[in-house]
Parts: structure tokens; sequence; C-alpha cells
């Protein structure tokens, strides 16, 4: 008798911010009481610590250098417990907005702020509300001349915010000017009958979305042998925390099932494994590689 065969690991990331630095309501007036917010990003950030030591996963965190400048304890006990850290960069401005010289002074800040607090290299990178996408392109290049490898901001889906539509959906290699890096998008799934997909990789799908629908549509990507790329916040397991002024669609995608999360969470890990994305990558690559149906340039 054979023993049985293992289930695949799937890429589980979380995005480190203050519940107050969400683009949703986000305005110069509130940027400016940044400092003064209460922070609830360490209690929160704890609670998935000790949720990921109960399950033994491992994750990674893409974390904001605003956080880390304040919060460098907690950036080097995710470090010890094994997890990689990764970057957010540096004041979650949009993509959209910035010149690309002012967005590479941030993710360069970022980086260096995340590597002399850990002293390890740091070489993931997520966007603020994943806003690479056409008119941002550029932003690619920036990155590898900043020393990045591999990129999860491309999310191929239309959206109000962010969203690359036609974008491969899976790992890939973006060649660029500077040289190239891996896309390792967020999880969505085709629509049947059109060439649309879903968002469902995590975040306000996750919240929203009955749990039983999200594990069947995360269960037809493991069943193409992809993995899943999951992601979630701090703030998002933090049903107490303060409510903001905003439009009833944020405060719809901001604040829905806020108490269910945690819960979900557990039926999540109970559901797939997960990993850190440097856990990942390597034998990601090596098995695109093998498999010439499975391209890494992308489609
Ligand atoms: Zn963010």
């Amino acid at each position: 008798m054979s023993a049985a065969k293992r289930a695949p690991l799937h890429a589980l990331t979380f995005d480190v911010e203050e519940h107050f630095q969400v683009n949703a309501f986000d305005s110069s007036d509130r940027r400016a009481r940044w400092a003064n917010e209460a922070s609830r990003v360490e209690r929160n950030t704890e609670k998935l610590l000790e949720l990921l030591d109960r399950h033994r996963y491992r994750a990674t965190f893409f974390v904001l250098g605003w956080v880390a400048e304040r919060h460098a304890k907690l950036i080097e006990r995710i470090a010890a417990a094994g997890h990689e850290v990764a970057s957010h960069g540096y004041g979650h401005e949009l993509i959209t907005k910035p010149s690309p010289d002012a967005f590479r002074e941030d993710v360069r800040m970022a980086k260096k702020i995340l590597e002399d607090v850990i002293g390890a290299p740091v070489t993931g990178y997520r966007a603020p509300t994943f806003t690479i996408m056409p008119r941002t392109r550029w932003a690619l290049e920036v990155l590898v001349q900043e020393g990045y490898t591999w990129d999860s901001s491309v999310v191929p889906v239309v959206h109000d915010v962010y969203g690359w539509p036609g974008a491969d959906p899976y790992l890939h290699r973006i060649d660029t000017p500077s040289g190239s890096l891996f896309e390792l998008p967020p999880s969505t799934v085709g629509l049947p009958g059109t060439r649309a997909r879903l968002a469902i990789g995590g975040g306000g799908h996750f919240r929203i979305y009955p749990y039983p629908l999200v594990r069947t549509l995360l269960r037809r990507i493991e069943a193409k042998d992809e993995p899943i790329v999951f992601y979630l916040h701090p703030w998002e397991i933090d049903p107490g925390q303060p409510r903001m002024q905003g439009s009833p669609l944020s405060r719809f995608r901001h604040y829905r099932n806020l108490d269910r999360v945690e819960s979900r969470l557990e039926r999540l890990f109970d559901d797939f494994r997960f990993t850190s994305v440097r856990e990942l990558l390597p034998a990601l690559v090596q098995a695109k590689q093998r498999r010439p149906d499975r391209s890494l340039t992308s489609r």
C-alpha cells in the first residue's frame, strides 16, 4: 500500500498594513493623521502568527515600509518564525498616482528598511491595491532595476481600481529591457462561456462569498495543477476595528463579515495546504520548465 498522496501546496500571503491605510478610505486628510491613529496591526498580525503556528504553515508577509519603521520587533518575529518577509512598498500610494521616480523611491526605501530589520534580502513585491496594470507596466522594470525578482500584483480581472484583463493568470516570467522577474498573480477563475475572470484569491472575495463557493472555485485551480495564491490583510480578522467614513460600496467591501474570517481561515487551512512563496517558487518554476505546455513566457 502506498502512502496517501500529499495534497498540493499553495501560496499564502498577507499584506501587512494598518486598517486606516486601505485605499478605499484614502485621502490626504487621512494620510496626515496616520501617525496619530491608534495602531492595531501588531495585535492582528500576532493573531495570524498564532493561527499559522497552530497549523504549521509558513506564509509570505508583504510588509509596508511605514509599518516596519514603527513595528520592527513584529517584523523580526515574522522572520524568526520562518515566514518570508516581502515588500508592500513604503507609503501605500497606488502606482497610478506617483511618478516613476517617486515609485522607485518608495520601493527602494521599503526594501532597505525591511532588509535592515530582518538582516536578509527581500526579493518579492506586491503593489498597493494590486495596481500593476497596463498603464503602470513601467513599474515592473523599476522593480527589476531595484533588485526585486518576483511580483504578485497583476490580477487579470476587470475592476474599478486595479486589474489587467487578459494577463496570464498563473506563474509566468515577465521580460523587461532591464531583465526579467516572475509574476505570481493572486488567484482568479475563468467564468464559463466568457473570457472574463473572477478574483477569488482572498480579501473581500473571501469574506463576501459563501465559504463553500470559495472552496469549490479554489478546487478548480488545484485541479488544473496550479497553485492557489491566497491573500488577506491583518485588519480582516479584526471585527472590533473603528469604522471609518466612506462610500457605501467601500464600507461594504471593507467591513462585511469581518467577524467570520478567523473561523473561515481555520476551514481554509484544513481544506488546503499552504506555504510561503519563497518555499514554493523554485519548485513551481522547475515544474513549468519541465512541461512545454506550461510555458513561463507570458501568454
Ligand atoms: Zn495594501
